[in-house]
Formats: structure tokens, sequence, C-alpha cells
């Protein structure tokens, strides 16, 4: 698999793409292509690890529902997808903690193999939720893809199996993340420009 794309300490210039929301500025952090590209890759090793069983993608809502459509594109082998949906940050800029479900999934998960797809990993709370929880069903295995991962919040003992980019401890959103909302609907990732 090529390595996780590691930003922590690139300065990444894309010129002064900008976006604003609720009076905070944002400045283009990770460009469509470079996203795509990434995303393919990731897709092809997924194809590559599952050569004779069927995985199912359990896409968190609703912040990676974009990144969940394109990785499951980028798939060639048999998979099947599944949703569930965790309570969120609400309008606020930092984790509370407090995780809870929402929606679980459908589909029965007994000897299943489970990859859940996040769009990121941040204090590592909600991932370490879902991991218990997921358990719990007895799967034949349980793996992580998350897009992006901001490992300087992150705990250390957390496993994460398939990742994107390593970005520093900042706010971002686009490509389904989003800020109270909005913002979600950006094919680019932004970053807060502090
Ligand atoms: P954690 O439990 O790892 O602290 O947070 C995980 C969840 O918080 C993610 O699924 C995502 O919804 C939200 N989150 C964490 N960091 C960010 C961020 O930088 N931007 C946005 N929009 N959401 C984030």
């Amino acid at each position: 698999m090529s390595a996780t794309r590691n930003l922590l300490d690139t300065s990444v210039d894309l010129g002064d793409a900008t976006a604003s929301y609720r009076g905070d500025q944002f400045r283009r952090y990770l460009d469509a292509e470079t996203i795509q590209t990434r995303v393919g890759e990731m897709g092809q090793q997924i194809s590559e690890d599952y050569p004779d069983t069927t995985p199912i993608l359990v896409s968190v809502l609703n912040g990676a529902f974009m990144f969940t459509a394109d990785l499951m594109r980028a798939i060639h082998t048999e998979c099947e997808i599944d949703f569930i949906k965790l309570s969120s940050y609400g309008a606020e800029k930092v984790s509370s903690g407090d995780v809870q479900e929402l929606k679980s999934v459908d589909a029965p998960l007994a000897d299943r193999d489970i990859i859940i797809v996040e769009d990121i990993v941040d204090t590592g709370l909600t991932m370490d939720f879902m991991k218990e929880r997921f358990q719990a069903y007895n799967p034949s295995s349980l793996r992580v893809a998350t897009l992006l991962h901001k490992p300087t919040a992150t705990e250390p003992d957390l496993q994460l199996d398939y990742v994107g980019f390593r970005i520093p401890d900042l706010f971002v959103i686009g490509y389904g993340l989003d800020y109270a909302q909005l913002g979600r609907n950006h094919a680019d990732i932004y970053i807060l420009d502090e």
C-alpha cells in the first residue's frame, strides 16, 4: 500500500482560495485531485486485501458520505454498504467526547468483514466507541478506513488500518465535513486559518 500522505510538516500552498463560515476564515488545504488520487489508492488497497470475501463498509454519517461514495467506487471487488449515525460536534469546533448512536446499522454483522469508514479521526473517542460497538457483533474482522487523521490529538493506542492523510490538529471542512452543517459541498478540503 502506498504510505499515508503525511502533511504534518508540509506547507501546502494552493494559492489564495478561501472560504468563510460563521465569521471564521478557512483556506484551501487539499485540492480535489489530490483527494481523489489518494482515495483511489485506498480503494485499490482494500480490493487487494479482500480478494475472496465481501466486506461491508459501514459509513459514519453525515461527514463520511462523500468519502464513502468515492472509496466504494474505487473498490474493484465485491463489497456492501451500510450506515451508522452518531452525535456530532453540533456547531462547535472541538469534540465534546460524549458519543451517542442516533442510527444503527441495519445489516446483520456477525461473521462479516467490517470496514468502518470515517471522514476524520481527531481525539479517537468516536472511533473507540464504534470499534467496541462493532466487536460486540462478533465480526470475522474489523478494520477502519479514515480519510483524515490528526495524530497529535489522538490517543496513541488506537489502530487505524487505512489512513488517507495525516494532518495538523486544526479544524477542517469540505468534502463532506461541515462547520455547523455548512461547507460539506466543497470538493476540496479547507483548513481553519488561524
Ligand atoms: P473524535 O471523536 O475523533 O474527536 O471526533 C470524530 C468526529 O468529530 C468526526 O467524525 C467528525 O465528525 C468530527 N470532527 C473531528 N475533527 C473535525 C474537523 O476538523 N472538522 C470537522 N468538520 N469535523 C471534525
